[in-house]
């Protein structure tokens, strides 16, 4: 049961995820990320957080989103592990 509670809390909610073309972000997990760490490490430029004083959100920059190598720094970078790109 204590297995299945760990397996179970590593997948995201469903109802928090925003879905772009081949991202898709749980944002419920950026509203307590001080770190923004999704931005540093794009070099292609593809995030923006919004809301940094408050409720952070993480975007997909939609007009910039095929310019995605796929090189998955960001997925690493991000410690909430709230990015999952397709
Ligand atoms: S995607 Fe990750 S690093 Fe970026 S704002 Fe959300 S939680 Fe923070
Ligand atoms: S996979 Fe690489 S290029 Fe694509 S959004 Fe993440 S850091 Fe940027």
């Amino acid at each position: 049961m204590l297995f299945y509670y760990f397996i179970m809390s590593d997948v995201n909610d469903q109802d928090s995820i925003e879905s772009y073309k081949f991202h898709h972000i749980d944002i419920s997990k950026c509203f307590t990320c001080q770190a923004f760490s999704c931005v540093k490490a794009c070099f292609r430029g593809i995030y923006e957080v919004k809301n940094k004083d408050s409720h952070p959100k993480c975007v997909v920059i939609q007009e910039r989103e095929e310019m995605c190598v796929k090189c998955h720094i960001c997925t690493t970078a991000c410690k909430s592990r709230a990015i999952i790109i397709d």
